[in-house]
């Protein structure tokens, strides 16, 4: 999970709140989402909503971490995941936040169904938590384990989100290795750094021992 710092509620929210929130209030228990659907597009999420989700996540879900995209159509075909309003109180049991700017958090498609209408017990809200990529990590094995002492707080998370279903795994194992590969390509190229010595002093012996095998190996075919 990242930090992600919350922006500027858009107009709509600062002006007509109170509004959405009385007729929210009519509805309750009704059919929520069709009475907060505007012009074609849920109320509280609209363009001017996606806009600023973008500049709030700059399309990194703050949930699985994955890459999203803002398109519905096209990229959806692809399978691509794409920005979605969360509601941190479902929609479902607090009718009355659906328009609440602070009750709305942007995540992937996926991480929005995953974790459909069910409440989470302290959740853990990635836009007040500065720290919140330090109450977990990423194990070898691309599962997303608790820090120590966090286990409690975070436990609730991983399972309402599904965060180490098989899928994210091999997500995560893939994005492992691509930053592998990178790092690696990066010492190469930065052999003097600090942090690259020791590593390709271990690679050089390694190399070294390959050679010399192969200049002793050579040496003996030529005495035969
Ligand atoms: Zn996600």
């Amino acid at each position: 999970m990242i930090f992600i710092k919350r922006k500027k509620a858009p107009q709509k929210f600062r002006y007509n709140s109170k509004k959405y929130k009385m007729e929210v209030k009519k509805y309750k228990g009704n059919d929520i989402k069709t009475d907060v659907y505007d012009n074609g597009h849920y109320a509280y999420f609209d363009k001017s909503v996606k806009d600023v989700f973008i500049k709030m996540t700059n399309y990194r879900c703050p949930i699985c971490c994955r890459k999203m995209y803002d398109s519905c159509i096209k990229d959806n075909e692809n399978g691509f995941l794409i920005i979605t309003a969360e509601h941190i109180k479902p929609e479902k049991y607090y009718p009355e936040l659906i328009m609440s700017w602070k009750n709305l958090l942007p995540c992937c498609n996926e991480c929005n169904n995953k974790r459909d209408s069910k409440i989470i017990n302290n959740y853990l809200n990635p836009t007040l938590i500065r720290n919140i990529n330090e109450y977990s990590y990423c194990n070898y094995k691309g599962e997303i384990v608790p820090s120590v002492g966090k286990e409690l707080l975070i436990k609730n998370m991983i399972d309402s989100y599904l965060l180490n279903d098989r899928k994210l795994i091999i997500n995560r194992m893939c994005f492992k290795n691509e930053v592998m590969n990178d790092y690696f390509n990066l010492l190469v190229a930065l052999e003097d750094g600090d942090e690259s010595i020791v590593f390709l002093d271990i690679y050089r012996d390694e190399l070294k021992k390959k050679r010399l095998k192969e200049k002793l190996k050579w040496k003996v075919d030529l005495l035969e």
